[in-house]
C-alpha cells in the first residue's frame, strides 16, 4: 500500500534530474573521477587546427585565457542554450547565466551533471577547479565557489569556448 507520502516521494525522484550541483560535488568530481559522457568526440591536433581559429585553438585545447571583457556574450542574457565551440554538446542554459562582473560569461548549473568534467589545476601557484567539455575535453575555464544561490557555484568560462544555440519555438 502507497500512502500521500510515498506518492509525494515518487514524484520527487521523478523531478530528481534537477538536483543542484555543488561544489562538494565538484570537488568529488576532481578527485575522484567525472561522471560518464553520453558520448565521445576524439580528434587529432592536425584535426583541431583545422576546424579552429588560432585564438579558438590557443582557448579550447591549450588552456589557455581569453582577455576579460573580450566579447559581447558577457552581458547577454537572452533566454537559449549554449554549446561546446568545437562539439556542439549542450553546457548550459541562459536562465544559469548572471552578471559576475568578472569579464567572463557566468553561469551556476551546467545542463547536464555529466556536461563537463573537472580537474585539479594547480599551475600559476593557484588550487584551482578546471573545467572542460565531458565529451571532447575542450577547456572552458575554471569553476568557483564563490556564486550565487542555491548552488553557489560559479562557472568562470571563455565566450571562446562556447556557441550559442538557437532554440526552436516550440520547445519549453
Ligand atoms: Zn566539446
Amino acid at each position: 500500500m502507497q500512502g500521500p507520502a510515498g506518492a509525494f516521494n515518487q514524484l520527487l525522484s521523478t523531478f530528481n534530474v534537477f538536483t543542484v550541483l555543488t561544489w562538494k560535488e565538484v570537488i568529488r568530481f576532481a578527485k575522484e573521477g567525472n561522471p560518464k559522457p553520453d558520448r565521445v568526440v576524439e580528434r587529432t591536433e592536425e584535426e583541431w587546427r583545422a576546424q579552429l581559429t588560432p585564438e579558438e585553438y590557443r582557448v579550447t585545447r591549450l588552456k589557455g585565457t581569453e582577455r576579460a571583457f573580450s566579447s559581447e556574450m558577457c552581458s547577454l542574457f537572452e533566454p537559449g542554450l549554449y554549446g561546446c565551440l568545437c562539439c556542439d554538446t549542450l553546457l548550459f542554459d541562459a536562465s544559469e547565466k548572471f552578471e559576475s562582473g568578472t569579464g567572463w560569461p557566468s553561469f551556476t548549473q551546467p545542463i547536464k551533471e555529466n556536461a563537463i568534467a573537472y580537474h585539479g589545476d594547480f599551475s600559476y601557484g593557484m588550487q584551482r577547479i578546471e573545467t572542460v567539455c565531458n565529451v571532447c575535453g575542450a577547456h572552458l575555464g575554471h569553476v568557483f565557489p564563490d556564486g550565487p544561490a542555491p548552488s553557489r557555484l560559479r562557472y568562470c568560462m571563455n565566450a571562446v569556448s562556447l556557441k550559442k544555440v538557437k532554440v526552436p519555438n516550440e520547445t519549453v
